[in-house]
């Protein structure tokens, strides 16, 4: 027989091996300094990790490797823990990164900072504005937060922008879904 067996290791092992192959982020690219590990979305600890003895082959590691991410810790927290949040966070990152020319950095502020303003109007049980034009019309402004207050108006500003992209999107979208009904 010269089929050989392959080695089974526990699945601890092959994730702190792929923990190490991994250079950038599986969502913005950006070069990983801490990583967070997920699998199928949701973040796994470390100690969770050391606690995966499965055994597994290579082979098995292949299928399994298909469900687990590398990703820089700015991202690990927008896409999984954010999903619940006052603001489509996670969309407007996205916008900033392809609508916009902002660097990281820059991107990253407002994402930060309008995460602060959502859970700062979350708190007081604000409701968010229907339309994209309450971002602009200053009807969110009694309950801007009292420091930085400018800072909280831009952001909102550029989440309005993102949002009034996102209504012109769908509406296009309805009007060549009915055009294409009719042929
Ligand atoms: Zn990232």
């Amino acid at each position: 027989m010269t089929v050989q067996q392959l080695k089974k290791r526990p699945l601890s092992r092959f994730l702190k091996d792929f923990k190490h192959t991994q250079t950038h982020c599986a969502q913005c690219a950006k070069l990983l300094d801490r990583i967070t590990l997920t699998r199928r979305g949701e973040i796994v600890s470390k100690t969770a990790i050391a606690q995966l003895d499965t055994l597994i082959d290579e082979n098995g590691w292949q299928v399994e490797r298909q469900s687990w991410a590398a990703l820089c810790r700015f991202c690990g927290d927008l896409y999984c823990k954010e999903q619940q949040h006052y603001f489509d966070i996670i969309g407007f990152k996205e916008y900033l990164f392809d609508q916009t020319e902002m660097s990281h950095g820059t991107i990253r502020e407002y994402v930060v900072r309008l995460r602060r303003l959502g859970n700062h109007l979350a708190s007081q049980n604000i409701p968010a504005p229907s339309s994209a034009k309450g971002y602009f019309d200053d009807s969110l402004e009694p309950w801007l937060p009292t420091t930085s207050t400018n800072n909280y108006r831009i952001a909102l500003r550029k989440y309005g922008q993102f949002q009034t992209l996102n209504q012109n999107t769908s509406a296009q979208y309805q009007e060549n879904k009915s055009t294409s009904d009719i042929y």
